[in-house]
């Protein structure tokens, strides 16, 4: 029984130690991520974006994204149309004004984005 008893904490522990870890990961990638968008240039005019840039182009695609999905759930009830996956998002740039896509899995900008 006290074996038993100690490999549920195992379990348990190791459980939590795999969550923690995600938890952290998914922290450290949305860090750098923005930290990387924070440091590229608008291919335009060369201003770099800067943090406060990143942070609310990302802000701004999150609340677009639930948009989507409170749209499409009223509508359709269905999703098939969201890429979850897809990590890109619009930059616009503080200076200029010029827009382009940051690829936050390549960590890079997408300057030509077929029109849809
Ligand atoms: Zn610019």
């Amino acid at each position: 029984m006290k074996y038993f008893i100690l490999t549920l904490e195992v379990l348990f522990a190791g459980f939590f130690v795999l969550v923690g870890c995600m938890v952290l990961f998914g922290l450290i990638e949305t860090f750098r991520e923005l930290r990387t968008l924070a440091q590229l240039r608008c291919p335009r005019c060369k201003a770099t974006y800067g943090r406060a840039t990143a942070r609310r182009s990302k802000a701004q695609y999150k609340s677009d994204l639930a948009d989507e999905i409170r749209r499409l759930r009223a509508e359709v009830g269905e999703y098939d149309d969201i890429d979850f996956f897809s990590h890109e998002w619009p930059v616009e740039c503080p200076r200029c004004g010029h827009q382009v896509y940051y690829d936050a899995s390549e960590k890079k900008l997408v300057p030509e984005v077929e029109a849809k």
